[in-house]
């Protein structure tokens, strides 16, 4: 069996047999990986208590057919701060659970890694109200599928924007509008978001525009992810 060391983010964990679990990580360079951590469930496994959902870890895994196996585990961050505040730990947990959804196996997506250990990096450093909303804003553009916010995707133009349609592909304004309503203020903050000015927008506090875009933001994931796995599940009946 190959030895390979890896960053990774831990995604979750299952039960696996009497006292092992599998672990399942989104990896720097290997993608989402599967690892049977053994021995995990005992009290004295130390190595259990460095592979908990949401940690940052450097590990090294023997390589399996199916799943790896997990030979040692260093900690890069356990991100604490995130933990103890059960606001920032759901965020946190919304991030991962967007991750895994997503991600194929083995698949490598270095981008999603950098994007994913930054923002846990910045969450436990600092409360964010937007994070969950902004992240899964930029996921959704890594995938191709973020809506266009410029101009009214059906007659081009610049004014009245008010209103975005996925089917659409982006923003309309207010003679062709159709989807769902939006404020200049949380367009507004969209466009920041997608547009470089992410750091800033983390740094706003808490307001209506800031919940119309994370519930904005959280519809489009659950869409995405609908079809995506209507489309994953059709292409397995063709296998
Ligand atoms: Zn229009």
């Amino acid at each position: 069996m190959s030895l390979y060391r890896e960053k990774a983010v831990v995604l979750r964990s299952y039960k696996f047999g009497e006292s092992d679990r599998i672990v399942v990580m989104l990896s720097e360079n290997s993608g989402k990986i599967r690892a049977v951590a053994k021995g995990i469930r005992k009290t004295t496994s130390r190595i259990g208590a460095r592979l908990e959902t949401l940690s940052h870890v450097d590990v090294q895994l023997y390589r399996g057919r199916d799943l790896d196996t997990v030979r040692q585990v260093d900690l890069i961050d356990t991100h604490t701060a995130l933990r103890i505040n059960l606001k920032r730990l759901e965020q946190g947990l919304s991030m991962v659970e967007a991750v895994d959804k997503l991600t194929p196996d083995r698949e490598p997506v270095p981008h999603v890694y950098t994007m994913l250990s930054r923002a846990l990096r910045s969450l436990n450093d600092a409360a964010s109200p937007l994070i969950v909303g902004a992240f899964y804003w930029k996921l959704l553009s890594s995938e191709g599928v973020a809506p266009a916010l410029d101009d009214c995707v059906r007659c081009g133009s610049s004014t009245e924007l008010c209103a975005l349609n996925m089917q659409e592909g982006g923003i309309l304004c207010r003679s062709c509008r159709s989807g769902t309503a939006v404020s200049d203020a949380a367009l507004n903050i969209l466009r920041q978001v997608s547009s470089g000015g992410l750091a800033t927008a983390l740094t706003l506090d808490e307001s209506p525009a800031v919940r119309e875009v994370n519930q904005l933001a959280m519809a489009l994931m659950e869409a995405h992810l609908e079809r995506k796995l209507r489309s994953v599940g059709l292409f397995d009946r063709h296998l």
